[in-house]
C-alpha cells in the first residue's frame, strides 16, 4: 500500500505487461524487454533486469565498487 516511489530490494518493481499472444516485461526505471510468448520468459527477463541493474550487490550503493 506504500506507493510513495521508495522501493527497496527485493520488492517487485518490475511487471509484465501482454500484447496479444506476447508478454513483455516491464520496469519502473522504465526498461522494456523484448515480446515473448510466454510471460514466464518476460518474468524471467524482468529478474534478470532487475538482478543487473537493480540489485543491492552490484549498484554502487556503497563506495566499494571493483565490478565496473
Ligand atoms: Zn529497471
Amino acid at each position: 500500500m506504500l506507493d510513495s516511489g521508495d522501493i527497496g530490494p527485493g520488492q517487485n518493481r518490475t511487471t509484465t505487461v501482454e500484447r496479444g499472444s506476447f508478454s513483455i516485461a516491464r520496469c519502473t526505471c522504465g526498461w522494456s524487454g523484448p515480446a515473448r510468448r510466454a510471460r514466464a520468459l518476460a518474468r524471467d527477463d524482468a529478474a534478470d533486469h532487475a538482478t543487473s541493474r537493480h540489485s543491492r550487490s552490484g549498484t554502487s550503493d556503497s563506495s566499494n565498487s571493483s565490478d565496473e
